[in-house]
């Protein structure tokens, strides 16, 4: 069947199954390398230790519902490397009852222009003060009032909080932090999902008054 073959040339390499609920989304199994208390065999690791180990993930496409190995001291903690077939029947076993439909049809369109409202919001609030520290000793970088997308917005922050660290005498050193991690999560919501995405953006703004602050410092002392 073709769509049998479509589906199968869309699967992400670190995929080992996926199980079609009853509305049509995908649960995916793929490998997952993660941090958890317990060692690659099930058992317990002493004094709360941690450890790291490449083992399975369980996600439903259609309701996010993140399935979480039997012992799992937190919800949604992925399955230890010894646990590949309780993986499977528990993804097989959600795929049977879960009724979701497929998201990212659905939700695909109206997720960009919510997108880029937020970063339109952005700019209009920090544009000023990030392009004047990108520009650095060039002048201000010239930057559209609309937009702009995700990605050119976070190249544009990430620039900021590097001409930041090149003026060490400033003592602008927290200010470069802050806008650089909020850069980070800028880039992180360009590959997260609508509503992890909404999030980092939320994130990244409660940073970048650091832009404000230091664009107001930098003017005074030039
Ligand atoms: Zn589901």
């Amino acid at each position: 069947m073709t769509t049998t073959a479509t589906t199968e040339a869309a699967w992400p390499a670190d995929t080992v199954a996926r199980f079609l609920t009853l509305g049509g989304a995908a649960v995916n199994l793929r490998t997952h390398t993660f941090e958890t208390h317990y060692t690659t065999r099930g058992v317990l690791c002493s004094g709360g230790a941690m450890r790291t180990v490449a083992g399975f993930l369980v996600e439903c496409e259609g309701c996010g519902t993140r399935l979480s190995h039997r012992n799992a001291r937190t919800d949604g903690e992925p399955y230890l490397p010894n646990e590949e077939a309780e993986a499977i029947k528990d993804a097989n076993d959600h795929a049977a009852v879960c009724r979701a439909m497929p998201r990212s049809t659905l939700t695909a369109a109206p997720e960009k222009s919510t997108i880029d409202s937020a970063v339109d919001k952005l700019v209009a609030r920090y544009g000023e003060d990030i392009a004047f520290l990108a520009g650095g000793h060039s002048g201000p970088v010239p930057i559209p009032a609309e937009g702009l997308t995700l990605a050119t917005f976070a190249d544009l922050v990430q620039d900021a909080a590097d001409h930041l660290e090149s003026y060490p005498s400033v003592g602008l050193g927290s200010e470069a932090d802050d806008l650089a991690e909020a850069a980070s999560r800028l880039r992180a919501a360009l590959d997260a999902q609508a509503d992890h995405q909404d999030a980092l953006l939320t994130l990244a703004a409660k940073l970048l008054p650091a832009a404000t602050d230091a664009a107001q410092e930098l003017r005074l002392a030039g």
